[in-house]
């Protein structure tokens, strides 16, 4: 794959495995290795490994492995030169330009360039708006009275949508052509005459940024009552709402450090939180949680409290996010803001009226996702035994997402204490919710496991990495066939073959040459602690792997003289069987 010199060797080299990994799985340091949890199957113990020094990684769960590069194309989903790109992007690598990119990938990549500093653009206009005229002083004056001082206005990049409706249409069309700006989702056309006009006026902006912090999209809130009270950027070629998680460019340290998120609806919920101090806050943006933004968000912590409008509609998105949350193998918690006074409270009016410290004790506090549906199921009317159906009915599905069997059947038990459940139909739907689930995907699968013997295991090591006698080695195992027929015999054949070659030896490349099953085993060797290899002790692995050979010899020759063969034949295997017996003895 990396051939040497080329580019892909010189990211490879510069690279490092454990920071672009750390970029999607939580990485937590376990003797020489990073252990975490696998991001390519479903697990709640760790047993996904990246190896620092030889740069590699290898679940002993699932069995995938491999290099920096085949890591990203496997979760990116993308091919070889892309996986390339980002690897480089993200350790601050420049890349040449590439040269044969077709004419289609050229155009695109360079519309999605346009459409972002169109963007950038757009997002200096409403701010220039909101500081310098007399509309914008006025959404100021809107923002003040909800809290946000000329500080936030700034750290949130808070802007104005003139009325007038062609403000922007003006500042951009000196610059770009007319199908760019309506691709860009910032600039409509009226659908008789084709005439085109801004798509947000009199209304407050937000922008909104994708992962990298690139503004790639924008939301707006209605400053009077027009309607809808909110607008946001239709999709675009540079925005996909389901995509993206509003304030995570900015969360994603804090989301690592503290290893929780605060999940809220809007950008106001966001702003909000993130100014009373908790930055591990992201919101889903006006629409109910997607599934492609839980993995985003997954990549960075698997817990997360969420905080969401106590009203109806948020409570129905609370539930479906659950559900989503739960698929993903999320820790959940969910906060329900208590009323204040008589008004429900979402976590802007909760912090404005409680103060910050108020609403970081209630995350705190915030019970598991169980206690918050028991409380809502028990609001339901559970005098009657439809009632109590209908409780039931609300709440298995839930149950039966609990990926762990134990904890599945402890909330039944509990579910059906708290909702006094005396009827056995209900407790029977219960506990048959409870224990019908497969438990997750099984770690450590039949295959493998410690199958090679120590001293195979220890000679792979060796081949793999000794870089001073590895050709010697190579050529010793080599001439006296003292690989063959043993478990591993592929992988040596492979491994020799590689140090022969007079190249570098690439684990991951002999790896690619295997099949799955002697690929696994590979990794698995490789990754087990080492110390220095020796020529002495390489020595002593020949010998030991010569005694093997030997007793395998012995055994054919016993089965050759059972067998009863003629005299002259029988005369020779005994000859061949005292001879093989003593090398065995006299190397004991
Ligand atoms: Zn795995």
């Amino acid at each position: 794959m990396a051939e040497a010199g080329s580019v892909a060797e010189r990211v490879k080299q510069q690279a490092d495995i454990v920071r672009v990994v750390g970029e999607y799985v939580q990485l937590k340091k376990a003797g020489q290795n990073f252990r975490g949890l696998c991001p390519f199957h479903s697990e709640k113990t760790p047993s996904f490994n990246v190896h620092p020094v030889r740069q590699i990684y290898h679940c002993f769960g699932c069995g995938k492995g491999g290099d920096v590069f085949s890591f990203v194309m496997e979760l990116e989903k993308c091919e070889f030169p892309e996986a390339m790109r980002i690897v480089a992007e993200k350790c601050g690598i420049s890349l040449p330009r590439p040269k044969q990119r077709s004419g289609e990938e050229r155009k695109e990549s360079h519309q999605r360039a346009t459409l972002i500093e169109m963007h950038r653009e757009a997002q200096a206009f409403f701010v220039k708006q909101v500081e310098g005229t007399l509309e914008g002083k006025a959404a100021r004056a809107y923002l003040e009275d909800r809290g946000l001082d000329r500080d936030a206005l700034g750290r949130f990049g808070i802007g104005y949508a003139p009325s007038d409706g062609d403000a922007l249409l003006c500042f951009l069309k000196q610059k770009y052509p007319e199908k760019l700006l309506v691709d860009s989702g910032l600039i409509s056309r009226n659908e008789q005459g084709g005439r085109l006009f801004d798509r947000f006026r009199r209304r407050i902006t937000f922008p909104i940024s994708n992962e990298s912090g690139k503004i790639v999209a924008f939301g707006c809130r209605a400053l009077g009552d027009d309607q809808p009270k909110y607008l946001n950027s239709p999709e675009t070629p540079i925005y996909s709402k389901s995509n993206v998680l509003y304030h995570l460019d900015r969360a994603k340290e804090a989301l690592r450090r503290q290893d929780f998120a605060v999940l809220v609806e809007g950008y106001m919920d966001a702003i909000a939180v993130a100014r009373a101090g908790i930055s591990n806050v992201v919101a889903s943006c006006g629409t109910s949680l997607a599934e492609p933004q839980i993995k985003l968000l997954g990549r960075f912590t698997k817990r997360v409290v969420v905080n969401y409008d106590p009203d109806a509609a948020g409570q129905a998105a609370t539930e479906r996010s659950l559900s989503l949350l739960l698929e993903q193998g999320f820790e959940v918690r969910v906060l329900a803001l208590p009323p204040i006074v008589d008004r429900k409270a979402d976590p802007d009016l909760f912090i404005r009226e409680k103060g910050a410290d108020a609403y970081s004790k209630a995350l705190k506090e915030a019970p598991p996702y169980v206690d918050y549906l028991i409380a809502r199921a028990r609001q339901m009317d559970l005098s009657t035994a439809e009632g109590k159906l209908r409780a039931v009915n609300f709440l298995l599905p839930y149950v039966q997402k609990i990926p762990n069997r134990i904890l599945r059947s402890e909330w039944a038990t509990r579910i059906a204490q708290q909702l006094r459940l005396e009827e056995p139909v209900l407790r029977a739907a219960l506990s048959k919710a409870a224990s019908e689930r497969r438990s997750e995907v099984k770690t450590q699968p039949e295959l493998v496991g410690r199958a090679a013997k120590p001293v195979e295991r220890r000679l792979i090591h060796m081949l793999a990495e000794a870089e001073g006698f590895r050709e010697e080695l190579a050529k010793q195992l080599q001439s006296a066939r003292l690989y063959q027929g043993l478990e591993t015999e592929k992988i040596f054949a492979a491994l020799v073959a590689a140090s022969l070659s007079g190249e570098p030896v690439q684990a991951t490349e002999v790896a690619a040459g295997l099949e799955e099953r002697e690929r696994r085993m590979l990794f698995e060797i490789l990754f087990e602690e080492s110390s220095e290899p020796t020529w002495d002790e390489a020595m002593s692995c020949i010998e030991a792997l010569q005694q093997r050979q030997a007793e395998r010899e012995l055994a054919d020759v016993q089965r050759s003289i059972e067998a009863n063969p003629a005299g002259p034949e029988l005369r020779g295997l005994l000859q061949k069987k005292q001879d093989l017996m003593r090398r065995i003895a006299s190397a004991r």
